[in-house]
């Protein structure tokens, strides 16, 4: 894909969605709604050659994920929960972009229903595609320390002169707001810490508006030969952007389709190493079909989607296990209304990025979850251990949403402590309090009295 294309695309996207979004709060201002595209056309520039070694990597990835898949011990026994700290820096100018610590923990709690495959919204998953969604086994906690060691909320509120970090969508690209001399915030250190800057990207005069960006793995053999000589993503400009008006849920300043935080979602797939499951075509009217997102399980399709009105839209047909574009997937552009999933394999491809690239993100606690990846039933437990004193939650997401679980919970010596009903879909709190520190054994059975889940306990560690 050669970069003088990447404007011309950029361009028809722009298009696009200035004649379908009459309802965007500022009419006819265009709107990119990813700027992942400018951030290939610049590291384009510095590494020609970057997009063949960025598909060798991810043929090197799925030939991994091919052997995890033929020894399906070893993909059914991944069940680490991996913790990453996040820092979100808010970088405002007026009151409205300095937004509220409500508004930060919606947009963290929406992050983590996402990746633990917890969101309501799966529901809107076609059953073609419900077997493929995935658990990532990803949460997402606030920074507690800083770079210095000092404590933190995990959020850092910068106030700057600076009116607007717009990224010129007709050509040229500001990262200012991830440095400190520019007015902005120089980012923790992106090895340690997954930086979320927010601040306002709406262009003066309402030229446009970019919603979201982020960099991909800068640790990844492709980035490393002109910007980081580690494994780790050491590269400062590492991490997510988000314009301050999308994150959180319901944010009363976002565009009527964008109040989900699904904006985040994407980006963070970016973060880890997702491509848009188009492909990113530099012309899709001729090559859409033939250029890939490097995942086998998400379908071939055409173009970016902006909508899921039309079930069975299919932009490209194949030869063999033919199916819809998957207009569900956060990676996609029907955010709003439609996304809801990941894929088995992007969610392989997001923890090889973690376990191969972004090694240094301390996994602070590591959860043992012994969720079996092909059960339709997916019963998550979550913190394990547990801290002194708090809940423990359990969740069953199945497709039943009527069914009802039992949950009992064992103490070491093998005596029942605990009964409890659990409602499918629906977080049921287990208070600890009342028990000793020590080793626990919770069992799940469904309403006919199978066992769907056993797990080991640490409980007020
Ligand atoms: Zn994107």
């Amino acid at each position: 894909m050669m970069h003088s294309k990447i404007f011309k695309i950029l361009y028809l996207n722009i298009a696009i969605l200035c004649v379908g979004s009459n309802n965007l709060f500022a009419q006819n201002t265009p709107v990119e709604i990813c700027g992942y595209q400018h951030e290939l056309e610049k590291i384009i520039q510095k590494q020609p050659n970057y997009l063949a070694l960025q598909n060798e990597w991810y043929r090197k990835a799925n030939e991994a994920y091919i052997e995890a898949q033929s020894t399906k011990r070893k993909i059914t026994s991944d069940t680490i929960v991996y913790e990453i700290p996040v820092v979100f820096h808010i970088i405002y100018n007026t009151n409205s972009q300095n937004i509220s610590d409500a508004l930060i923990l919606s947009q963290l709690n929406e992050l983590n229903l996402d990746y633990r495959k917890l969101n309501p919204d799966t529901s809107r998953i076609r059953p073609v595609f419900k077997s493929l969604a995935a658990d990532i086994k990803i949460r997402f906690i606030l920074a507690d320390k800083d770079p210095n060691g000092n404590a933190t909320n995990g959020i850092n509120r910068i106030n700057t002169s600076r009116t607007t970090f717009a990224t010129n969508i007709y050509g040229s690209y500001s990262e200012d707001m991830k440095s400190t001399n520019n007015g902005g915030q120089t980012a923790w250190n992106p090895a340690r810490y997954l930086n979320i800057w927010v601040c306002n990207m709406e262009y003066p005069s309402y030229i446009g508006i970019t919603y979201g960006f982020a960099t991909p793995p800068t640790g990844s053999p492709n980035w490393a030969q002109f910007q980081s000589s580690t494994k780790d993503s050491t590269d400062p400009k590492s991490g997510v952007v988000l314009h301050y008006k999308v994150v959180g849920k319901n944010n009363p300043l976002a565009p009527s389709n964008y109040k989900e935080a699904n904006t985040a979602t994407h980006e963070v797939g970016h973060y880890l190493g997702l491509r848009h499951i188009w492909g990113d075509a530099a012309n899709p009217n001729t090559q859409g079909c033939n250029v890939d997102d490097g995942i086998f399980d998400t379908p071939n399709a055409r173009d970016k989607n902006y909508t899921c009105s039309n079930a069975t839209w299919n932009s490209c047909v194949d030869a063999t296990n033919d199916k819809p574009d998957m207009t569900e997937n956060y990676m996609d552009y029907a955010l709003d209304g439609c996304a809801a999933m990941f894929t088995r394999e992007q969610a392989f491809m997001m923890r090889y990025v973690l376990n191969n690239f972004r090694t240094g993100l301390p996994i602070r606690t590591i959860v043992y979850d012994t969720t079996t990846e092909y059960s339709e039933t997916v019963v998550s437990v979550y913190p394990n251990p547990t801290k002194a004193n708090d809940p423990l939650t359990v969740v069953v997401n199945t497709n039943n949403v009527s069914e009802v679980f039992s949950l009992t919970l064992f103490d070491n010596n093998g005596k029942e402590v605990l009964q409890k009903r659990i409602q499918a879909n629906q977080k049921t709190e287990v208070a600890t309090a009342v028990y000793s520190v020590g080793v626990y054994y919770l069992l799940v059975k469904d309403s006919k009295g199978n066992i769907i889940k056993k797990e080991k306990l640490i409980l007020n560690l």
